[in-house]
C-alpha cells in the first residue's frame, strides 16, 4: 500500500502587538509565532503533534527575534516614563507634610493636565497618594535615565512648585 506520511512545521500566530524593532530602531507591529510540528498524510496537515520553537517576527521588516526582544521598552513606553515620574513626584511632594489637601490635589491635576500635557486622573492621583514613596526612587531613576537635561530641570521645578509651604 502506498502511504505517504510525514511531518512539517507550520507557523501559528499566538499573539501580536507593538514592540521596539532593534533592526529598524522604532516601534513596529509584531507577531509572536509558535512553530507547530504537524503530521501530514499525502502532504495534507492532519494534526499538530508538538512545537518546534517560537519567535517574534517584525511585521514591518520581517526580522525574526527571540522572545526576549519583547522585554525591551517600546518607544511609547520610554516616552511615558518621564510622565509617570512627574505624576509620582507631584503626588509625593503634596503628601510630604502628611496630608494632601483638596487645593493641593487640584493644583497637581490642573498643572499636569492643563499645562504640562500629562494626562493624570483623580483616580490615578489617589492611587499614587496611597502608594506612598517606597518605590519612588526607582520610578524617578527610570525617568531620569530617559530624560535630557531640560527634562530633569523641569522635574526639579515641578518638585519646588508643588512643595508644601514651609511652616514657621
Ligand atoms: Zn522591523
Amino acid at each position: 500500500m502506498l502511504f505517504i506520511g510525514g511531518t512539517k512545521g507550520r507557523p501559528r500566530v499566538v499573539d501580536s502587538g507593538v514592540f521596539f524593532c532593534p533592526n529598524e530602531g522604532g516601534d513596529r507591529p509584531y507577531t509572536h509565532i509558535v512553530m507547530k510540528r504537524t503530521a501530514t498524510v499525502f502532504f495534507v496537515p492532519v494534526a499538530d503533534i508538538g512545537e518546534l520553537g517560537e519567535y517574534v517576527e517584525c511585521q514591518s521588516c520581517g526580522g525574526t527575534y527571540e522572545l526576549a526582544v519583547l522585554d525591551l521598552a517600546s518607544e511609547a513606553e520610554v516616552q511615558d516614563t518621564p510622565s509617570r515620574g512627574l505624576q509620582r513626584l507631584a503626588a509625593a511632594v503634596i503628601a510630604a507634610d502628611g496630608f494632601a489637601t483638596t487645593d493641593e490635589r487640584f493644583a497637581v491635576l490642573d498643572m499636569l493636565n492643563e499645562h504640562w500635557g500629562v494626562t493624570y486622573t483623580e483616580a490615578e492621583l489617589d492611587r499614587d497618594l496611597r502608594a506612598g514613596t517606597e518605590d519612588l526612587y526607582l520610578v524617578l531613576e527610570n525617568a531620569g535615565s530617559v530624560m535630557n537635561l531640560d527634562g530633569r530641570e523641569g522635574m526639579m521645578q515641578a518638585a519646588v512648585y508643588f512643595r508644601p509651604p514651609i511652616s514657621p
